[in-house]
């Protein structure tokens, strides 16, 4: 198989020669086959890219000057040349990261130019400023102005839809981006910045240097930065917060979950299997919302490990390119390895393990058996800690209030579902519920409404107009009242 290989950066809006020969390879999770490398960007770089995103920013007829309309077609051509890239950006995400094909195809290639045109019509159809009528007599402007360079940081696990949550709006919104992949999805950055030069994005306003945590902290303390918006692990995001906190730079944080499936006793959980899984096992169990903790009542206990044990070990276990897979690799050696300590923890501490625990038998490929533990008590490591991969664990309640009560009782607070007959008494169960989001009967990420969490699980929100308003800082100018009064 030929490799994928980009030997130039993209910034300033075209590409340019790296400052190191240093490089990063991408590797196949299911085959673990090298298919490609990128520059491995430096500071040097970063300083590049921050520069040519302040001019792109600054100039007096630069990205933040164009009319609403403008950058509305601008994201209308950039969106175009994304979906023409659709299947091989969901190709190589997939083999990067292990995402199944078909989830690939809604999360890499569908929603980033979704979100591209619902934030450029969003933009080109709000108004960016108010003239409201003082109490005091006369009147003031309020006007939306884009908060400035943005500096973006995103994971592995869904890197193009994470990444589109950011520079969507933040394109919108008139900022500029200096966008660093993590190190393990590289490729499907460089298609992307392929289709940024197609749609002629003007120069500086998206620039990509990949690289590690070292790269991003660089990146997240620039001067030349306005505002930082990250996705990724709490621990990152704390290091994150403490610097922002010390430069009083604005930051939106999008971290780890340990969300709830709480299962009423009224629910038929085998007539919403599909929507179950997509809730708790998509992606291989590397989404930061999945229900990774199943309530389970006791009144029908056996019952519920039963179907969720028969919906793991069902699970069609593959190549992530293969269409029939629904459970592809872990991204990594590491975070295979980084789970199975998680099972043996489980284990150890006494819960009784109904399905997976091992690998599949593959030679090749970063795979774990989706795995299954009943009779977890909430304050298990397995209950508190984020495992990022295909592991359930299940909790018995007596009560809705106990239910509630375990639901809440986590450091994190960004996903869960409800399930139940009773659509009302979901909506219920679900506002007592201490989190950022949840659903009942299914879970599903819808751009018009807000996204993101609480407690550990971080601050700010994405998604919804409430994400434009992310990029955006307001300036208040108060209008000459004798003027005013004399018109
Ligand atoms: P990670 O925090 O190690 O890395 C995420 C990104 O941040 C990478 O690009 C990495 O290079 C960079 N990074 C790491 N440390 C940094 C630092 N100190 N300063 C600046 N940049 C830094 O996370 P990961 O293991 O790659 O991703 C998995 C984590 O992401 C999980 O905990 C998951 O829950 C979380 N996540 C959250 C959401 C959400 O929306 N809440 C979505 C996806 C993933």
């Amino acid at each position: 198989m030929s490799t994928i290989d980009y030997p130039h950066l993209y910034i300033g809006g075209g590409w340019t020669s790296p400052s190191s020969s240093a490089t990063i390879t991408a590797v196949s999770a299911s085959t673990e086959e090298v298919l490609g490398s990128v520059p491995e960007g430096t500071d040097a770089d970063i300083d590049r890219a921050v520069d040519a995103a302040r001019r792109a920013f600054d100039a007096p007829d630069g990205w933040s000057r164009r009319s609403p309309q403008e950058r509305a077609e601008v994201l209308e051509r950039f969106a175009v040349a994304l979906e023409a890239r659709g299947g091989e950006t969901a190709r190589r995400v997939s083999m990067q990261n292990g995402m199944p094909l078909a989830v690939a195809g809604q999360f890499e290639a569908f929603f980033p130019p979704a979100l591209l045109r619902y934030y450029g019509g969003l933009v080109a159809t709000t108004p960016g400023e108010e003239e409201r009528p003082g109490m005091l007599g006369g009147a003031s402007l309020v006007i939306k102005e884009p908060i400035g360079v943005v500096g973006a940081i995103v994971p592995w696990n869904v890197p193009q839809g994470i990444t589109f949550l950011k520079i969507a709006p933040a394109l919108a919104a008139g900022c500029s981006v200096v966008l660093k992949p993590a190190p393990e999805t590289v490729l499907d950055a460089f298609l992307m910045a392929e289709a940024a030069i197609e749609a002629g994005l003007p120069e500086g306003v998206l620039n990509i240097v990949p690289g590690g945590r070292e790269l991003g902290a660089y990146l997240v303390a620039h001067p030349g930065v306005d505002k930082v918006s990250f996705t990724g692990s709490t621990a990152a995001g704390r290091a994150i917060a403490e610097t922002c906190g010390r430069l009083l730079r604005p930051v939106t944080l999008e971290l780890g979950g340990k969300s709830a499936a709480i299962v009423l006793d009224d629910a038929d959980l085998s007539s919403t299997i599909e929507s179950f899984f997509a809730s708790t096992l998509l992606n291989n169990g590397q989404i930061c919302w999945l229900g990774t903790r199943v309530l389970a009542p006791q009144s029908r206990y056996q019952e519920i490990v039963d179907t969720v044990t028969g919906l793991a070990s069902s699970l069609v276990i593959g190549d992530s390119l293969d269409p029939a897979t629904q459970m592809g690799p872990l991204v990594s050696a590491r975070q295979r390895d980084r789970v199975e300590s998680y099972i043996a923890k489980g284990k150890g501490e006494g819960a009784r393990l109904t399905t997976g625990g091992g690998r599949p038998d593959r030679d090749k490929g970063w795979f774990v058996q989706p795995t299954v533990f009943a009779d977890v008590d909430n304050n298990h490591t397995i209950a508190q800690e984020e495992i990022f991969g295909p592991v359930l664990s299940v909790i018995p309640y007596r009560d809705e209030d106990e239910a509630v009560a375990i639901a809440n009782d986590s450091d994190y607070g960004l996903g869960g579902s409800v399930w139940t007959a009773d659509p009302d008494r979901g909506a219920a169960v679900a506002r007592r519920v201490r989190t950022g989001t949840i659903g009942v009967n299914a879970y599903v990420n819808d751009p018009s409404v807000p996204f993101g969490g609480i407690k550990a699980s971080g601050m700010g929100r994405e998604l919804g107009p409430e994400a434009l308003g992310a990029f955006q800082v307001l300036k208040t100018v108060y209008l000459d009242v004798s003027r005013r009064t004399s018109a």
